[in-house]
Protein backbone atom coordinates (compact mmCIF):
# COMPACT_ATOMS: atom_id res chain seq x y z
CA UNK A 1 0.00 0.00 0.00
CA UNK A 2 2.83 2.68 0.82
CA UNK A 3 6.05 2.31 0.05
CA UNK A 4 10.10 3.36 0.77
CA UNK A 5 12.04 3.51 -2.93
CA UNK A 6 13.87 1.06 -0.82
CA UNK A 7 11.11 -1.43 -1.22
CA UNK A 8 11.76 -2.13 -5.06
CA UNK A 9 7.79 -2.93 -4.64
CA UNK A 10 6.37 -0.17 -6.23
CA UNK A 11 2.35 -1.14 -6.87
CA UNK A 12 0.32 1.15 -4.86
CA UNK A 13 1.73 3.81 -3.58
CA UNK A 14 0.82 6.32 -0.73
CA UNK A 15 3.73 8.60 -0.13
CA UNK A 16 5.01 9.89 2.82
CA UNK A 17 4.23 13.58 4.05
CA UNK A 18 6.91 15.63 3.68
CA UNK A 19 5.94 18.91 5.90
CA UNK A 20 8.10 22.02 7.02
CA UNK A 21 7.16 24.48 10.13
CA UNK A 22 7.99 27.97 8.38
CA UNK A 23 9.29 30.18 11.32
CA UNK A 24 12.84 31.71 12.52
CA UNK A 25 14.94 30.21 14.75
CA UNK A 26 13.89 32.74 17.29
CA UNK A 27 10.17 31.47 17.44
CA UNK A 28 11.01 28.17 18.98
CA UNK A 29 10.01 27.39 21.94
CA UNK A 30 12.93 25.53 23.68
CA UNK A 31 14.33 29.04 23.43
CA UNK A 32 11.79 31.04 24.53
CA UNK A 33 12.85 31.47 27.76
CA UNK A 34 15.91 33.60 26.60
CA UNK A 35 14.57 35.82 23.79
CA UNK A 36 11.53 38.06 24.66
CA UNK A 37 8.81 38.13 22.04
CA UNK A 38 9.24 42.03 21.52
CA UNK A 39 12.80 41.35 20.73
CA UNK A 40 11.51 39.40 17.64
CA UNK A 41 11.08 42.25 15.04
CA UNK A 42 14.76 43.37 15.49
CA UNK A 43 16.15 40.07 15.49
CA UNK A 44 18.20 38.83 12.35
CA UNK A 45 15.72 37.07 10.40
CA UNK A 46 16.80 33.99 8.39
CA UNK A 47 14.05 32.56 7.39
CA UNK A 48 12.89 33.36 3.90
CA UNK A 49 17.10 32.39 2.86
CA UNK A 50 16.62 29.12 4.63
CA UNK A 51 12.93 28.31 3.30
CA UNK A 52 14.17 29.09 -0.04
CA UNK A 53 17.44 26.63 0.81
CA UNK A 54 14.93 24.01 1.43
CA UNK A 55 12.82 24.99 -1.65
CA UNK A 56 15.86 24.38 -4.14
CA UNK A 57 16.50 20.92 -2.40
CA UNK A 58 12.67 19.75 -3.12
CA UNK A 59 13.32 20.88 -6.18
CA UNK A 60 16.46 19.23 -6.58
CA UNK A 61 14.22 15.91 -5.71
CA UNK A 62 11.04 16.87 -7.36
CA UNK A 63 9.51 16.67 -3.90
CA UNK A 64 6.36 18.57 -3.17
CA UNK A 65 5.50 18.70 0.20
CA UNK A 66 2.97 20.89 2.77
CA UNK A 67 4.27 24.09 4.45
CA UNK A 68 3.20 25.54 7.80
CA UNK A 69 3.66 28.64 7.91
CA UNK A 70 3.65 30.91 10.94
CA UNK A 71 1.27 34.01 10.71
CA UNK A 72 3.93 36.21 11.98
CA UNK A 73 6.30 35.01 9.31
CA UNK A 74 3.46 35.64 6.87
CA UNK A 75 2.88 38.82 7.56
CA UNK A 76 6.45 39.45 7.28
CA UNK A 77 7.39 37.49 3.83
CA UNK A 78 4.02 37.23 2.15
CA UNK A 79 6.28 37.13 -1.54
CA UNK A 80 8.40 33.91 0.21
CA UNK A 81 4.45 32.52 0.87
CA UNK A 82 3.45 33.27 -2.68
CA UNK A 83 7.08 31.82 -3.90
CA UNK A 84 6.13 28.60 -1.61
CA UNK A 85 2.81 27.92 -3.57
CA UNK A 86 4.28 28.78 -7.00
CA UNK A 87 6.59 25.51 -6.42
CA UNK A 88 3.81 23.04 -6.54
CA UNK A 89 3.56 22.83 -2.50
CA UNK A 90 0.32 22.70 -0.34
CA UNK A 91 0.58 25.65 1.97
CA UNK A 92 -0.96 25.09 5.55
CA UNK A 93 -1.29 27.18 8.99
CA UNK A 94 0.84 27.28 11.86
CA UNK A 95 -0.90 29.40 13.87
CA UNK A 96 -0.12 33.05 14.38
CA UNK A 97 2.05 33.59 17.34
CA UNK A 98 3.83 30.35 17.97
CA UNK A 99 2.34 30.52 21.26
CA UNK A 100 1.97 26.67 22.80
CA UNK A 101 -2.07 25.87 22.65
CA UNK A 102 -2.60 24.83 26.01
CA UNK A 103 -1.11 28.15 27.01
CA UNK A 104 -3.78 30.19 25.15
CA UNK A 105 -7.31 30.38 25.85
CA UNK A 106 -9.97 29.01 23.97
CA UNK A 107 -11.10 32.68 22.75
CA UNK A 108 -7.00 33.33 22.06
CA UNK A 109 -6.98 30.60 20.13
CA UNK A 110 -9.97 31.05 18.09
CA UNK A 111 -8.72 34.63 17.31
CA UNK A 112 -5.32 33.99 16.27
CA UNK A 113 -6.09 30.75 14.59
CA UNK A 114 -8.84 33.31 12.02
CA UNK A 115 -6.44 35.66 11.89
CA UNK A 116 -3.34 33.15 10.06
CA UNK A 117 -5.61 31.32 8.00
CA UNK A 118 -7.27 34.71 6.56
CA UNK A 119 -3.94 36.14 6.26
CA UNK A 120 -2.41 32.72 4.02
CA UNK A 121 -5.69 32.55 2.45
CA UNK A 122 -5.68 36.44 1.11
CA UNK A 123 -1.84 36.06 0.42
CA UNK A 124 -2.21 32.82 -2.26
CA UNK A 125 -5.93 32.77 -2.67
CA UNK A 126 -6.44 29.48 -2.27
CA UNK A 127 -8.26 28.24 1.09
CA UNK A 128 -6.13 26.68 3.64
CA UNK A 129 -7.01 22.91 4.99
CA UNK A 130 -4.31 22.06 7.37
CA UNK A 131 -3.35 23.35 10.79
CA UNK A 132 -0.36 22.27 13.38
CA UNK A 133 0.28 24.08 16.90
CA UNK A 134 3.33 25.74 17.70
CA UNK A 135 5.48 22.60 19.73
CA UNK A 136 2.84 20.48 19.16
CA UNK A 137 0.81 21.74 21.94
CA UNK A 138 -2.69 20.06 21.39
CA UNK A 139 -2.59 18.00 24.11
CA UNK A 140 -5.11 16.15 25.99
CA UNK A 141 -6.08 19.45 28.15
CA UNK A 142 -6.48 21.42 25.39
CA UNK A 143 -8.42 18.68 22.86
CA UNK A 144 -10.64 21.52 22.79
CA UNK A 145 -8.68 23.76 19.84
CA UNK A 146 -10.06 20.56 17.85
CA UNK A 147 -13.21 22.20 17.75
CA UNK A 148 -12.48 25.54 16.92
CA UNK A 149 -10.02 23.76 14.11
CA UNK A 150 -13.16 21.83 12.79
CA UNK A 151 -15.68 25.06 13.02
CA UNK A 152 -13.20 27.30 11.29
CA UNK A 153 -13.32 25.12 8.60
CA UNK A 154 -9.79 23.27 8.10
CA UNK A 155 -10.21 19.56 7.45
CA UNK A 156 -7.12 18.08 8.93
CA UNK A 157 -4.93 18.80 11.43
CA UNK A 158 -1.38 17.11 12.36
CA UNK A 159 -0.34 18.44 16.17
CA UNK A 160 -0.74 14.94 18.21
CA UNK A 161 2.69 13.25 18.90
CA UNK A 162 1.52 10.22 20.38
CA UNK A 163 4.34 10.14 22.64
CA UNK A 164 5.36 11.37 26.40
CA UNK A 165 7.38 14.24 26.08
CA UNK A 166 7.86 17.17 28.48
CA UNK A 167 6.25 20.19 26.78
CA UNK A 168 3.64 18.18 24.32
CA UNK A 169 2.22 15.00 23.52
CA UNK A 170 -0.28 12.28 23.91
CA UNK A 171 0.55 8.93 24.86
CA UNK A 172 -1.54 6.12 23.93
CA UNK A 173 -2.95 8.12 20.71
CA UNK A 174 -3.40 6.65 17.56
CA UNK A 175 0.02 6.55 15.83
CA UNK A 176 -1.85 6.61 12.20
CA UNK A 177 -3.90 9.17 10.17
CA UNK A 178 -7.29 8.87 10.93
CA UNK A 179 -10.52 10.75 11.70
CA UNK A 180 -11.20 11.86 14.94
CA UNK A 181 -14.01 12.55 17.01
CA UNK A 182 -13.55 16.41 18.75
CA UNK A 183 -14.98 16.63 22.41
CA UNK A 184 -17.86 18.18 21.08
CA UNK A 185 -18.80 15.75 18.78
CA UNK A 186 -17.54 17.64 15.63
CA UNK A 187 -15.10 15.52 13.65
CA UNK A 188 -11.49 16.35 11.81
CA UNK A 189 -8.68 14.10 10.09
CA UNK A 190 -5.87 13.78 12.18
CA UNK A 191 -2.14 12.62 10.84
CA UNK A 192 -0.26 11.83 14.07
CA UNK A 193 3.56 12.41 13.73
CA UNK A 194 5.71 9.92 12.71
CA UNK A 195 6.45 6.99 15.56
CA UNK A 196 8.33 3.67 15.43
CA UNK A 197 6.71 0.55 16.76
CA UNK A 198 9.79 -1.02 18.78
CA UNK A 199 8.33 -3.91 20.62
CA UNK A 200 5.29 -2.04 21.37
CA UNK A 201 7.61 1.19 22.56
CA UNK A 202 7.07 4.31 20.44
CA UNK A 203 10.56 5.46 18.59
CA UNK A 204 9.56 9.05 17.39
CA UNK A 205 11.37 9.16 14.60
CA UNK A 206 9.15 12.19 12.59
CA UNK A 207 11.94 14.31 11.92
CA UNK A 208 12.93 17.67 13.62
CA UNK A 209 15.52 17.30 16.37
CA UNK A 210 14.92 13.46 16.64
CA UNK A 211 16.13 13.42 12.86
CA UNK A 212 19.46 15.46 14.22
CA UNK A 213 20.25 13.36 17.67
CA UNK A 214 19.13 9.74 16.45
CA UNK A 215 21.84 8.65 13.94
CA UNK A 216 20.82 8.65 10.10
CA UNK A 217 20.37 4.81 9.93
CA UNK A 218 18.12 4.55 12.99
CA UNK A 219 15.58 7.19 11.89
CA UNK A 220 16.20 5.44 8.41
CA UNK A 221 15.35 2.13 9.95
CA UNK A 222 12.26 3.24 11.91
CA UNK A 223 10.45 5.38 9.15
CA UNK A 224 11.41 2.08 6.84
CA UNK A 225 9.71 -0.04 9.19
CA UNK A 226 6.13 2.48 9.05
CA UNK A 227 5.84 1.93 5.29
CA UNK A 228 7.61 -1.73 4.86
CA UNK A 229 5.98 -3.51 8.02
CA UNK A 230 3.05 -1.49 9.13
CA UNK A 231 2.40 -0.55 5.07
CA UNK A 232 1.35 2.94 6.43
CA UNK A 233 2.98 6.41 5.08
CA UNK A 234 4.59 8.50 7.70
CA UNK A 235 4.79 12.15 8.23
CA UNK A 236 7.95 14.27 8.62
CA UNK A 237 8.65 17.61 9.26
CA UNK A 238 11.64 20.08 9.50
CA UNK A 239 12.46 23.75 10.28
CA UNK A 240 13.55 25.84 8.32
CA UNK A 241 16.52 26.80 10.36
CA UNK A 242 17.61 23.40 10.90
CA UNK A 243 19.58 23.25 7.85
CA UNK A 244 21.02 26.87 9.21
CA UNK A 245 24.59 26.01 10.92
CA UNK A 246 25.00 29.16 10.78
CA UNK A 247 22.44 31.08 12.62
CA UNK A 248 23.19 33.17 15.86
CA UNK A 249 23.69 31.39 18.82
CA UNK A 250 21.54 31.81 21.90
CA UNK A 251 22.26 31.45 25.85
CA UNK A 252 19.94 28.38 27.07
CA UNK A 253 20.00 25.63 29.26
CA UNK A 254 22.12 22.47 28.06
CA UNK A 255 19.42 20.65 27.56
CA UNK A 256 17.16 23.30 25.07
CA UNK A 257 21.22 23.59 24.03
CA UNK A 258 21.45 20.18 22.63
CA UNK A 259 17.98 19.91 21.39
CA UNK A 260 18.02 22.57 19.20
CA UNK A 261 21.78 23.01 18.07
CA UNK A 262 23.20 19.37 17.96
CA UNK A 263 23.82 18.40 14.26
CA UNK A 264 22.99 21.28 12.66
CA UNK A 265 25.88 20.88 9.94
CA UNK A 266 24.77 17.49 9.18
CA UNK A 267 21.09 17.86 8.48
CA UNK A 268 21.28 19.03 5.09
CA UNK A 269 23.18 15.98 4.20
CA UNK A 270 20.56 13.49 5.92
CA UNK A 271 17.51 15.45 4.29
CA UNK A 272 18.81 14.96 0.55
CA UNK A 273 19.72 10.71 1.69
CA UNK A 274 16.17 11.08 3.31
CA UNK A 275 14.63 12.75 -0.22
CA UNK A 276 16.30 10.19 -1.75
CA UNK A 277 15.38 7.38 -0.32
CA UNK A 278 11.60 7.55 0.68
CA UNK A 279 8.90 8.68 -1.72
CA UNK A 280 6.75 12.45 -0.40
CA UNK A 281 3.94 13.93 -0.97
CA UNK A 282 1.74 16.78 0.21
CA UNK A 283 -0.44 15.77 3.69
CA UNK A 284 -3.70 16.86 1.67
CA UNK A 285 -3.00 14.46 -0.96
CA UNK A 286 -2.00 11.63 1.01
CA UNK A 287 -4.98 11.97 3.09
CA UNK A 288 -6.68 12.00 -0.20
CA UNK A 289 -5.32 9.21 -1.03
CA UNK A 290 -5.82 7.10 2.10
CA UNK A 291 -9.48 8.38 1.31
CA UNK A 292 -9.92 10.19 4.31
CA UNK A 293 -10.69 13.61 2.77
CA UNK A 294 -11.43 14.63 -1.04
CA UNK A 295 -8.88 14.89 -3.53
CA UNK A 296 -7.78 18.86 -3.88
CA UNK A 297 -8.09 20.97 -6.60
CA UNK A 298 -5.58 19.93 -9.09
CA UNK A 299 -4.08 16.91 -7.11
CA UNK A 300 -4.39 13.21 -8.04
ZN1 LIG B 1 6.78 25.77 15.25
Amino acid sequence: MTSSRLSGSSTVVVPNALTVDVEDYFHVAALAPSIHRDSWPSRESRVAANTRKLLAILDQYQVRGTFFVLGWVAERHPQLVREVASCGHEIACHGFSHRLVYEQSPKEFREETVRSKGLLEDITGSEVSGYRAASYSIVRESLWAMDILADLGFLYDSSIFPIRHDRYGIPGAQRVPHRMLTPNKNSIVEWPLATANVLGWRLPVAGGGYFRLLPYWVSRWGLESINRREQQPFIFYLHPWEIDPAQPRVSVSWLSRYRHYTNLGKCEERLRRLLGEFQFGTVRDGLARLGLLPAADGTC
